[in-house]
């Protein structure tokens, strides 16, 4: 009953037919892995999103942000409550000379594209992560010579309380794979992003270049959540979990990948408890040969009760 009325508000909101009732979650995660969702709804725009959001709040309804789904770990329960995923809705961007609008749901490859079409340099980094802007902003999402933390600007996102708070350089707190969103579980709805001019011939040589590197060293093949663990000060996670011998080491459908060992895949039929046998595997065998524990750095979320 009570989520016969949820559902009804949802559909005012947004129509029915983005409102999805025990929608299995590994049709929306790059793992391929999860159970269903009470409700999943997918605003179609920021206004929606805003109401969809104070309406759990005012009713304590319990609720989880996704992005594109390519850093979480749903549990093979599934989600209680609703998931609202912003992917691939609420894309629009502007650009005003040397700085980049996006809203949450924009895709960070083609924000980096959308970078290279305007000779702005400073995105390349991101040419080929396959999460959203609110997802990267939220998990200052990096690679190679580039993080989040190094562009952004200006983010407005929703706080718990339904308010909408602006923050600007350094109070977005940035850290590795962690920012003031993330820790204060807010939403980001949209973000800028301060770029440089340059050459447009340089900007594409090098996001060939990451592009090349990925393809030739991630199991992109394979479904993921890309790198599973953080990185411990002053160690590579992949050779850590090599040298412990455990390149290619599987449990049910879950491997270590064999191309990088940093990724796990889901070789087929994977479930969320056999990824996660692997994960407390891989940090008691690491943890015992080099007294190094292993953080995760994907998000691993649902219902383990
Ligand atoms: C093959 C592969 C390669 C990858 N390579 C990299 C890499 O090089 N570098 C890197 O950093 N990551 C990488 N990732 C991980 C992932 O793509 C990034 O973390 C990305 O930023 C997640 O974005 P998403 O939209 O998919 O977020 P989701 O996976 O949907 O969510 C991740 C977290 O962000 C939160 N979130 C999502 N959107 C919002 C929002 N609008 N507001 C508030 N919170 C939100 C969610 O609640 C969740 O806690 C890779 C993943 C794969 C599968």
């Amino acid at each position: 009953m009570e989520n016969q009325e949820l559902v009804k508000k949802l559909t005012s909101i947004s129509g029915e037919e983005r409102v999805l009732i025990n929608e299995l979650m590994s049709k929306h995660t790059s793992f391929k892995i999860g159970g269903p969702a009470d409700i999943m709804a997918i605003p179609e725009n920021t206004v929606q999103l805003e109401e969809m959001v104070k309406y759990f709040i005012s009713m304590k309804t319990p609720y989880m942000i996704m992005g594109n789904g390519t850093n979480l770990l749903v549990s093979d329960k599934g989600i209680r409550g609703v998931v609202v995923k912003i992917y691939d809705n609420l894309e629009s961007y502007s650009v005003n000379d040397d700085t980049l609008e996006f809203e949450a749901g924009m895709l960070i490859s083609r924000a980096s594209k959308i970078a290279l079409a305007n000779s702005l340099s400073g995105l390349e980094f991101a040419e080929g992560i396959p999460g959203t802007i609110g997802g990267a902003v939220t998990m200052n999402a990096g690679a190679y010579i580039g993080e989040m933390s190094m562009v952004v600007c200006e983010t407005d996102y929703m706080g718990t309380d339904g308010s909408i708070i602006k923050v600007c350089g350094e109070e977005h707190c940035f850290s590795y794979r962690s920012s003031i969103i993330q820790k204060s579980r807010g939403i980001v709805l949209k973000t800028r992003l301060k770029l440089k001019k340059e050459d447009p011939v340089k900007i594409k040589t090098l996001m060939d270049d990451f592009n090349f590197k990925r393809r030739d060293k991630q199991p992109l093949e394979w479904p993921s959540a890309g790198s599973v663990f953080k990185r411990p000060a002053g160690h590579f996670v992949g050779k850590l979990i090599d040298d412990s011998g455990l390149r290619g080491f599987s449990i049910g459908g879950a491997q270590i990948s064999d191309k990088h060992s940093g990724f796990i895949i889901n070789r087929g039929n994977a479930t969320c408890s056999e990824v996660l046998s692997l994960i407390e595997y891989i940090q008691n065998t690491v943890n015992q040969k080099y007294n190094i524990r292993l953080e995760p750095e994907i998000r691993i979320v649902g219902d383990f009760s």
